[in-house]
Parts: C-alpha cells; structure tokens; sequence
C-alpha cells in the first residue's frame, strides 16, 4: 500500500512502524539459503560459509575472515587469542554499545573505558595515551583500590577502538600509541562494514577486526560476526578456537578450552547475498543521512557529524546532536517522544560503558565528551528499506516540532 506523500494527511494515517534499522534482503539470499537446503548443508561451515568468508575478503582486503555467530563472539575470542586473563587490563572505548565490553569481562579483565575525541565521537587517542601510562605506572591501580589491583601496574593487554555509527576512528593515531606501547588492537568495526579512511575499509587497522551481521546492521545474516585479520595465524586459530578447539585427531581429542561460535552454513547464505548488495546499502544510508542534514541545515542548534578529510562513513545510523540552549528548549527527549507518538523508533546515542551500572567500578580516562554526546544526541532511522513517505513522515513531525 503506497502512502501519501502529503504532510497534511499525516493526522490522519494509522501508521506502520519506523524502525531504527531493520533488515534489508537483496535478491540473491534465499538462492544461497536454498542450496544448503537442496545439499543438506544445514549445519555449522559448508560452501556459504566459506564463500561469504571470501566475500569479506575480496570486499575488505582484510586478509583472512573467519565467519562467527556474532561481533561478540568474535572480540570475545580476539581477546583471548591476545591471552587476556583474570586480573589483565584492556583499554576499551566508553562510547559505544555494552558488547565491545563485555567480553574483557567474560575472561576476568579489567576493561580500561577511554573517552572520545569530538571530531569522529571515537576514541581519543591522547586520553588513551594517558590511560596506558596510569596502567603502567600503578595510578589505576592505586585509584581504584577496591579492584585489588597490583600496585606495580601493568601494560594493558589489548586496545579496542571502535568506529561507532560507521565513522571511523582516528586509528592511525591510535595505531601510533598501541605500537609505542607493543599493545594489540582490535578495531570493533561491528557498525563500519563498508567504511574506510584514505580508501582502506574498516576492519583492516587494527592487528584484528571484528564486524557484525546482526539484525540491525548495516547487513544482516540474521544474527553473525566475522573476525578478520592480515595475520593468518589470528584466523585460523578463532576458526579452531570457535569449532570446540577440536584437535587433529579421529576421536574428540581437546587440549584448550573451545567455543560454540562457528556461523552456519544457512545464516552465510543470507550473508553471500547481502555482501552483493553492500555498496548499494552504504549509499542508500548516506543519501538518508543526508536528507536528514538539508532538512535541519536551518535549524540553530542541530549538527552533525562531518566526516574529516579521507574518512568515509557508511551513516550506518544517522544521528545529530542538538543543543537545547539554541533551540529554545527542545531537546532530544522531545524529539524522540514527538516521533514516538507517531509509531517512529529513535534512539539517545550510546550510554557510555564507564556510565553504566555494570561497569561503573572499573577505571576510566578522559573528560565529559561521551557523557555529553549521549545527552544531546539522537539516532534517527536509518534504514536503506526506508521509502520517500517514510522520510516524509518523519521530517513531518519535526517540522511541527520546530514549526519550520
Ligand atoms: C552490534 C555490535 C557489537 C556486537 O555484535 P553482535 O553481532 O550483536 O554480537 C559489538 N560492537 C558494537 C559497536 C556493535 O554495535
């Protein structure tokens, strides 16, 4: 049913939901998802897992990609390929979703929450500069005496960076401060499949890369991640790692503790169409985010994220922030509670992990730039299956809201 793109109809409609970002299939997904029927390949690997993994590679240039049940499961073993164990400090960004962190927290670390820099919202590479020194030198270890930390301190054993809402993050800067040190990175390029700087994707900056298939993103397997790296040995150890740490062997023979975290041949089927679709999803993302920015441009007190020379975002999801004192009082709140009246999801920015009561003990470096982001900042929906009268809907209530 087509809608009318008029706005002074919008009263009257019932209308269907707006999502946030729902999934988008392409043409070619129910063609992989039925081979693996016809074959009887319904089960963890098998040729669509192994071709989307090629599909990573070719698109990326990343290397090696092993294909995983999620971007959690993939930092999870990132982390502990690196060898994080109890007690064992990693440097996390603060402003991003809980699953960059957790994972420090499944092997006992001690996640490190750094602060963002406000030209890309992502980590900043001076405060996790001072992070690393108030690891070594025993300052964390003496300001938070309730972790019971050794007060010699220690060099952290991995840095996660990430490039939150597809922007990347300054991560030949950070790349700088992790190798001075000799620390790892994994680059949570979870939100930035599509992504690059200076023409290299997302993914690709850190020692390992991890991206997401979830439901909501940019792509979707329906539930997936993958974990990529130049070095073959990271990929195919996750591989090994993921499969039950199964040795080479005619019986079930393990010397290390494995996981279940292997994606299935049905769910890469879904991915091998989607990867065809990629580019087509990233400029379709874009175009929203920018008819999001025409319609506020004449609206003081609303800005967006600009992309700084060489960097390319995918817009994965399209978010502004908004000053209250500009705009006579109207704030993100009444933004959201406006669209949701109207059945149209949006979303405050991440709530900071060194903000949030399961993390809110563990150490953080930095000022009030994340805290302030997640105060001011809205995601709008951002989906590439949105139409023209979707866009119109929503532009819609904000006019009324700032009566334009
Ligand atoms: C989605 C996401 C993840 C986790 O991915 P899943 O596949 O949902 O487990 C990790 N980090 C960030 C920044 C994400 O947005």
């Amino acid at each position: 049913m087509k809608k009318s793109a008029n706005p002074l109809s919008l009263e009257t409609q019932t209308d269907k939901k707006i999502w946030l970002s729902s999934p988008h299939m392409g043409t070619d997904e129910r063609k992989y998802v039925d081979q693996a029927f016809e074959s009887n390949w319904v089960a963890p690997l098998g040729p669509n897992v192994n071709g989307f993994e090629e599909d990573i590679v070719n698109f990326t240039s990343c290397g090696y990609a092993a294909a995983l049940t999620s971007g959690t499961g993939a930092i999870h073993l990132a982390l502990d390929m690196i060898g994080v164990n109890p007690g064992d400090f990693v440097i996390c960004q603060s402003f991003t979703f809980s699953a960059s962190a957790n994972p420090i927290r499944y092997l006992g670390g001690i996640p490190v929450f750094v602060d963002s820099e406000e030209e890309t919202w992502n980590m900043c590479p001076k405060a996790l500069s001072n992070a690393i020194k108030a690891c070594i030198d025993g300052t964390i270890a003496s300001n938070y005496p309730a972790l019971g930390l050794d007060k010699h301190g220690q060099l952290p054993k991995a840095i996660i960076p990430v490039d939150l809402y597809g922007m990347p993050a300054k991560m030949s800067e950070i790349n700088a401060v992790a190798k001075e040190y000799g620390i790892p990175v994994i680059e949570d390029a979870a939100e930035a499949l599509g992504s690059s700087i200076g023409g290299q994707y997302c993914g690709t900056f850190g020692d390992i890369g991890i991206f997401s298939f979830n439901g909501n993103k940019i792509i979707t397997t329906s539930g997936g991640g993958a974990l990529v790296s130049k070095h073959r040995k990271f990929v195919d150890k996750a591989r090994f790692l993921a499969t039950q740490a199964r040795e080479d062997a005619p019986h079930y023979e393990h010397r290390e503790l494995g996981y279940n975290y292997r994606m299935s041949n049905i769910c890469a089927g879904i991915g091998r169409g989607q990867m065809q679709v990629l580019e087509e999803r990233v400029n379709r993302r874009r175009e929203i985010f920018d008819a999001y920015k025409d319609f506020f441009m004449s609206i003081e007190g609303v800005t967006f994220l600009e992309e700084p020379e060489g960097f390319f975002s995918n817009r994965w999801l399209s978010t502004f922030l908004i000053d209250p004192k500009k705009t006579g009082g109207i704030n993100r709140e009444t933004i959201r509670l406006s669209l949701a009246e109207k059945n149209i999801e949006s979303r405050p920015l991440w709530k900071p992990m060194h903000l949030q009561p399961v993390f809110q003990s563990f150490p953080y470096a930095g000022g009030n730039i994340s805290k302030t982001l997640f105060e001011n900042g809205l995601c709008l929906p951002s989906g590439s299956n949105m139409e023209s009268t979707d866009l119109d809907r929503i532009s819609g209530v904000l006019k009324k809201i700032f009566k334009h």
